[in-house]
Parts: structure tokens; C-alpha cells; sequence
């Protein structure tokens, strides 16, 4: 019998796989038996070199996420050249800090651009092929401030929150048709992203004393959760929003 996790002969596409969150979770993926398209502005040689690692195939997709010009052809590769798409990770996101009174319209745009309106596009590409086919898993990556306002960080947080209510818009429409759209809302993890958090000794340690596991996140820990809702083994979760999170929303 198959196993329920396994992605033996699925191909996935995740974008911003060149470090952090995305380059983890596409070492799972591979290791979980798909093929992967690393998709991002950066060269992926690292990833891929675990990617290899694990006997799994990749191809390398330079994109520009900032406006949706590369998206179509970063679908098109990767059915051309990996044969398939049948795993969307939406990774790539970016964050820009200041108060909400001085907040400019160019902070507010490159985030929302790149958080949300490249990750519907994308979406809407791989969804096309996957309602084709009849079957595919969209994971999108949300963040706690899906659920939380934060603080000094107004495009970011309207961004994720906007990404959890696509992620269920999308399930509603594409349930049915076998695309499952989920999202993984990471808590605190120690990446580039969070590099001036991690090195703020106050804030550091108010952040961890507020997690229940008592530590941040290591991108590896949000392997186990995207496995899962690529695989078959979620073929009944749809529009959920998963934290992965150490329990901060449970406090
Ligand atoms: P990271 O280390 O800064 O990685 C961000 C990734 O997105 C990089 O691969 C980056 O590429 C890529 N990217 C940014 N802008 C792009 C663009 N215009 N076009 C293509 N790729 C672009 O951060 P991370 O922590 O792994 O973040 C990954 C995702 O998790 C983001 O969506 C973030 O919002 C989310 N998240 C992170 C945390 C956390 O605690 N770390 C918590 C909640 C949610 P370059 O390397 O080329 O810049």
C-alpha cells in the first residue's frame, strides 16, 4: 500500500526555495519523493544540492515575484521541463517596518504585490492545470499575522491576512474540482526575515518567553506540515490555515 505521505512522482513548485522557509520546505518535499521547480530571484544551488541529495530531480526558474510578468512562464517551465505540476508552495514574501502614520505608498505596494497579488496569479496558473487534471495541492505560506494585527508592519499584515481568505476563497471554488488549497502560518522562525529580531537581545527574549516550546522555529520544522498537506494524506483538509508555531496562538 501507498503510503499516505508519500510524493513519489509529483512534481512541486515553491517558490523563494533558495533559503529560509522555502528551501526547507523543498527539501522535504524532495525527500518525500517529489521533483521540485526552485523559483525565486536568487540561484538555488544549495537547495538544489539537497534536492540531488535526496534522488530527486530540480530545475532552477529565475523569477522576479515583485509583479506577476514571470508567472505564467514559471508554470510553463515547469511542466515542460519537470513534466508536471502537482504541488504549489507559495513562499516568496517579503516585510517592510514603519509606523502606520508614516507608512509609504511604496512599502505598502511592493509587499502587497509580492505577498498577495503574485500569490493569486500563481495560484490561478497551477489551478488551471490542476483543474485539468483533477487533482493538486496549493500550500500557501500565511503567518500569525493572519490572525493578529502586529505592529508597525500595516502591508504585511494586510497581506497575510489576505492570504488566509484566498487560501479558503479558493478552496470553496476548488474543493470539488480535487485541488486542495490549504496554508501554513508560521510562527517565529529563526530565518533571514527575522535576523534583527533574533539579534534585539529584549525583544529577543519576550518572543521566546511567549512561545510554549520555550525556542523559535528552525525552518525544518515546517517540513512535516507541507508534506502533509501535499500529500495524500490531507485530501480532506481545505481551507484550514495551520499553525505551526510552537503554541504562540495558544497562549
Ligand atoms: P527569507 O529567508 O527572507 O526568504 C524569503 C524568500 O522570498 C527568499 O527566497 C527571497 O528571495 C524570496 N523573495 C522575496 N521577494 C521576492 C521576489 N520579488 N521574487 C522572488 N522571490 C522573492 O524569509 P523566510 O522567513 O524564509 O520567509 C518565507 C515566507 O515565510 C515568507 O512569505 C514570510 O512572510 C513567511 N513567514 C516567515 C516567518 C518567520 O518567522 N521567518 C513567519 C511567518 C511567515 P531572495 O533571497 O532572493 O531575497
Amino acid at each position: 500500500m501507498t503510503h499516505p505521505f508519500d510524493l513519489t512522482g509529483r512534481v512541486a513548485l515553491v517558490t523563494g526555495a533558495n533559503t529560509g522557509i522555502g528551501r526547507a520546505i523543498a527539501v522535504a518535499l524532495a525527500e518525500a519523493g517529489a521533483d521540485v521547480a526552485l523559483v525565486g530571484r536568487s540561484p538555488a544551488d544549495e537547495t538544489a544540492a539537497a534536492v540531488a541529495a535526496a534522488g530527486r530531480r530540480s530545475i532552477q526558474v529565475r523569477a522576479d515575484l515583485a509583479t506577476i510578468a514571470p508567472v505564467q512562464d514559471v508554470v510553463d517551465r515547469t511542466l515542460a521541463e519537470l513534466d508536471g505540476l502537482d504541488i504549489l508552495v507559495n513562499n516568496a514574501g517579503i516585510i517592510r517596518r514603519a509606523d502606520a502614520v508614516d507608512f509609504s505608498e511604496a512599502d505598502w505596494d511592493a509587499v502587497v504585490d509580492t505577498n498577495l497579488k503574485s500569490v493569486f496569479f500563481l495560484c490561478q496558473a497551477a489551478g488551471r492545470q490542476m483543474i485539468a487534471k483533477g487533482r493538486g495541492k496549493i500550500v500557501n505560506i500565511a503567518s500569525l499575522l493572519s490572525f493578529q494585527g502586529g505592529i508597525r508592519v500595516p502591508s504585511y499584515t494586510a497581506s497575510k491576512s489576505g492570504v488566509a481568505g484566498l487560501t479558503k476563497l479558493l478552496a470553496n471554488e476548488w474543493a470539488a474540482k480535487g485541488v486542495n488549497v490549504n496554508a501554513i502560518a508560521p510562527g517565529y522562525i529563526a530565518t533571514n526575515n527575522t535576523a534583527a529580531l533574533q539579534a534585539d537581545e529584549t525583544r529577543n527574549r519576550q518572543i521566546v518567553e511567549r512561545i510554549p516550546a520555550g525556542r523559535w522555529g528552525a525552518p525544518a520544522d515546517l517540513g512535516g506540515a507541507a508534506v502533509f498537506l501535499a500529500s495524500a494524506a490531507s485530501d480532506y483538509v481545505n481551507g484550514h490555515i495551520l499553525a505551526v508555531d510552537g503554541g504562540w496562538l495558544a497562549r
